[in-house]
């Protein structure tokens, strides 16, 4: 009896391992399964890695990539060139994101019929990217390394992330044959969510943030430049010395003197408030991509360190996405779209995803906003006339941060303050030098190419 016994509690024990097991299945099952297919490992819906089916286009239809011609991506080599981070190349080196992120909703995967949708050709994605404003940006770039980024601040539609190097997915180079000169450097990288750079002076926009919140009297007082200042001992210094300025002057002349002052009287609390309102150090994710953290750290910082800091440079690092957001909040009044690049995903006929508009939190406040815009403004008109696009007003700084070599990283922001092309930017040149001269021509060519896009669109 007692052997029964055992025997009997033995099978009941088994019988609810089974149960929970068969449970634990039907939960996960019912929860991540068109995770499970899509994942770039299923033989359902990959070969090689590569979707299998489907195709991706830009804003206008313009087909990127198809899974039903031969060679996969765009007829134009200029705009495999372009496209190429957006799309991933061949070989899985730079990952297809976003059709990872959108596979499940592309071939209509569902829990009753699985993939029997693929048979019917797979869906198409739309992204909010124009392959024209994107050539526009590889040829603007002309071979040198760094990022373009264009958004719609009022939407959130991205028009242009092109990183470069970049290179044919259909003529792929042997990065590490030919790399002795460098210039395939960091090549697989998508550089515009997946690099943070020394900002430079486009970062004095939001040490201005900080301190016009804390004293809005700043935008009436004058500063005087005598060519450098001492701060703790270390030398802070100006190309020339700028003389009396008032504070849009001090801006448009990027008068480090002046900024060092504003900083010091600002103080590490306040501008760290600041960084942390316009989420430098923080990661978002844009339709399944993660940027990478800037940083903003003055725990161990002196004087010295935080003038240096206010100025964009000492330890300060920021991605170039989120630095375009925040260029977005100041043309949005404070508040800005948060930027995805894919508008919907289509099956079989049917809309399977819409892009929804999504709102930032408040990164400044309505006065201080309006304030930065009319220096902002006044930079353009005083020293960046390339950039002007006519019938519209530019709004921008330009930046030229030192990053221990020779070569400056070159640095441009901005936006467009109007209510039919509400576009903010954003371009870093590697090595580029002076961020006026070899940016702001860049932005305008995009931002023009931008704007006929979307008057195009009506
Ligand atoms: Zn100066």
């Amino acid at each position: 009896m007692k052997s029964i016994a055992k025997r009997t509690w033995f099978a009941l024990i088994l019988a609810c391992i089974l149960l929970f097991g068969v449970l634990t299945f039907a939960i996960r099952y019912f929860l991540y399964a068109d995770r499970w297919v899509s994942f770039t490992g299923s033989p359902h819906v990959y070969s090689h890695g590569r979707l299998d089916t489907g195709k991706i286009t830009d804003r206008s239809g313009e087909v990127l990539y198809s899974a039903d011609s031969k060679q996969l991506y765009s007829d134009s080599t200029k705009i495999r060139k372009a496209t190429l981070h957006l799309l991933g190349d061949k070989a899985g080196n730079i990952p297809p994101r976003l059709l990872r992120t959108y596979a499940s909703r592309l071939f209509g995967y569902d829990k009753l019929n699985g993939t029997a949708a693929m048979e019917t050709g797979g869906g198409e994605l739309k992204l909010t990217v124009s392959a024209q404003a994107q050539a526009v940006a590889l040829q603007a770039m002309n071979g040198r390394k760094g990022v373009v980024g264009v958004y719609n601040y009022r939407t959130g539609e991205v028009l242009c992330a092109l990183s470069c190097p970049t290179f044919d997915p259909l003529d792929p180079p042997n990065v590490e044959k030919e790399n002795s000169d460098g210039r395939w450097d960091g090549v697989y990288v998508y550089r515009l969510f997946h690099t943070s750079y020394t900002p430079g002076s486009i970062f004095k926009l939001t040490t201005l943030a900080a301190a016009l919140d804390k004293d809005p009297e700043l935008a009436n007082e004058t500063f005087v430049c005598e060519g450098s200042r001492i701060v703790n001992g270390e030398k802070i210094t100006c190309p020339k010395a700028h003389g009396e300025q008032s504070l849009q002057e001090a801006l448009a002349h990027s008068c480090n003197c002046a900024f060092a002052e504003i900083t010091l009287r600002t103080g590490k609390s306040a501008l760290t408030a600041q960084t942390e309102a316009i989420r430098l150090a923080e990661s978002i994710e844009i339709d399944g991509i993660k940027t990478v953290r800037g940083r903003f750290d003055l725990s161990d910082a002196e004087d010295n360190g935080l003038a240096w800091a206010g100025i964009g440079q000492y330890t300060v690092m920021v991605n170039p996405c989120q630095y375009m957001i925040w260029m977005g909040a100041i043309g949005g009044g404070g508040i800005a779209a948060e930027p995805y690049l894919v508008e919907s995903a289509r099956c079989g006929g049917k809309q399977t995803y819409a892009a929804e508009e999504k709102l930032t939190p408040r990164m400044v406040s309505r006065e201080t906003a309006a304030e930065l815009r009319d220096l902002m403004r006044y930079n353009v008109r005083e020293m960046y006339g390339s950039v002007d696009i006519p019938g519209v007003e530019v709004c921008a700084k330009s930046g030229t941060a030192e990053v221990g070599t020779d070569a400056n990283t070159a640095t441009f922001a901005g936006f467009i303050d109007s209510e039919k092309y509400p576009l903010a930017f954003i371009v870093v040149v590697e090595e580029g030098g002076a961020g006026s001269s070899t940016c702001a021509p860049i932005a305008r060519d995009v931002l023009q190419a931008c704007i006929n896009v979307l008057k195009g669109e009506g």
